[in-house]
């Protein structure tokens, strides 16, 4: 057998089989490349499902990071740290907002947003205890805790994981009649990715999330934004919201924010809507710690001069020129998207998306597909614009074969 089969019948063995990874065991990464352990080159064109913004041991977040481990990388929230004031009041400035509540995954920030809606829900709109709605869309991905799963319309997401958690009312993503007639007086929030990535790159039609904005204020309903997977530059934007210029009433961050050195995600808002929390009602071990502050303030200080967001904007224009020239129905059939981010759904001749995956593969490109026919492609912001032509390259030939 070779390393890569010994190593992926170890992993079937003794890991739980909760993931479908391609056949690929990746040893080492720089930039926009990931090699394997025979050696083989493969271009990244998913980034961690953006949490790779920056690519691969971004130099200066490495630097950071390790600098960083070697003063203090762990205190709890017992203590205060030297690192913690800067990363608030940066991301707060980053975010137009006044607060910053830090956890490590994306779910647990999703969890904090929707502890925080219903806190504000009963201290501050005054809704009947044990009343607070919130809505959200068809199609969403928030994460994989029961709470998150609770709501999912994904089936697969949902199976054996019940009983489920009340307080969600679900409407169709994109449909504002729905989302008007779902509100009510005891509906803290609208929580919403404002791009739904896991879906499939599915952009709302435009107004939509302006309107939902509009009608947020007027019932006096948090607008909250899940910008895990389309914030920090995906989209040519520090955030997707800014394309139609909405700023929700709270930001969810994570994967990007770690600089994909380490998991980092918070919950940005105002004083008005953080400031509902008193010691000991939330927390965690690891949420906000000095390795996890110095890496995102990295992260922040990058996104400040707007030349990745910039970057993203140019090569997404490259990217959606070159797959709308494969969306003649035979090979692509329909491709969505924003900056550096494309949802294409691949015509029923070609196979699955696995498939297709799997012979992008073989090509030494690696995406990753979604819902049957669809795959992502979703680049280090940093690719060169000759990387990305090449990858391209690799996905027309394989939908010519
Ligand atoms: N929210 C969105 C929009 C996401 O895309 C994801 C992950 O893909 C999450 C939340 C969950 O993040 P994590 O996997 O870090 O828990």
């Amino acid at each position: 057998m070779s390393t890569t089969e010994t190593l992926i019948a170890a992993a079937e063995a003794h890991g739980a089989h909760n993931y479908a990874p391609l056949p690929v065991v990746v040893a080492s990464a720089d930039g926009a490349w990931m090699t394997d352990v025979e050696g083989r080159r493969y271009l990244d064109l998913l980034a961690g499902y953006s949490a790779l913004n920056f690519g691969h041991r971004n130099r200066r977040i490495v630097e950071a990071a390790k600098a960083q481990l070697e003063r203090v990388t762990l205190t709890s929230r017992a203590f205060h740290h030297d690192r913690y004031a800067a990363f608030c009041e940066q991301l707060a400035q980053l975010c137009g907002m006044e607060m910053v509540l830090p956890m490590n995954t994306g779910a647990e920030a999703v969890e904090t947003a929707v502890k925080t809606a219903r806190k504000w829900g009963y201290r501050v709109k005054g809704v009947p205890a044990e009343m607070a709605k919130i809505v959200v869309a068809g199609n969403n991905f928030h994460g994989r805790t029961t709470t998150l799963i609770s709501f999912s319309t994904d089936p697969e997401a949902r199976a054996d994981f019940g009983p489920y958690t009340p307080g969600f009312e679900i409407v169709p993503y994109g449909d504002l009649t729905a989302m008007r007639s779902a509100l009510s007086e005891n509906t803290v929030a609208v929580l919403l990715e404002p791009i739904q990535g896991e879906a499939g790159v599915l952009v709302p039609p435009t107004g939509y999330l302006p309107a939902v904005r509009e009608l947020a204020r007027e019932r006096n309903v948090l607008f909250v934004a899940d910008e895990i997977q389309s914030g920090l530059g995906r989209t040519g934007r520090t955030f997707a919201c800014e394309h139609e210029g909405v700023v929700p009433d709270m930001y969810v961050l994570g994967k990007a924010l770690g600089g994909g050195v380490v998991p980092v995600s918070a919950v940005v808002s105002s004083a008005e809507v953080l400031g509902v929390f008193r010691p000991g009602e939330h927390g965690s071990t690891f949420g906000g710690n000095p390795l996890a502050c110095a890496v995102a303030l990295e992260v922040i200080a990058m996104l400040r001069t707007g030349e990745f967001q910039d970057r993203s904007a140019r090569l997404g224009e490259r990217l959606h020129r070159e797959l709308a020239a494969l969306a003649d129905g035979e090979r692509v059939t329909a491709v969505r998207g924003r900056g550096l981010w494309a949802g294409v759904d691949l015509a029923p001749k070609h196979g699955t998306g696995r498939e297709v995956s799997e012979r992008l593969m073989d090509r030494g490109v690696l995406v990753k597909d979604t819902h049957g026919a669809t795959i992502r492609i979703a680049p280090p912001l940093v690719i060169s614009e000759e990387d990305l032509d090449w990858g391209l390259a690799q996905l027309a030939a394989v939908l010519e074969g």
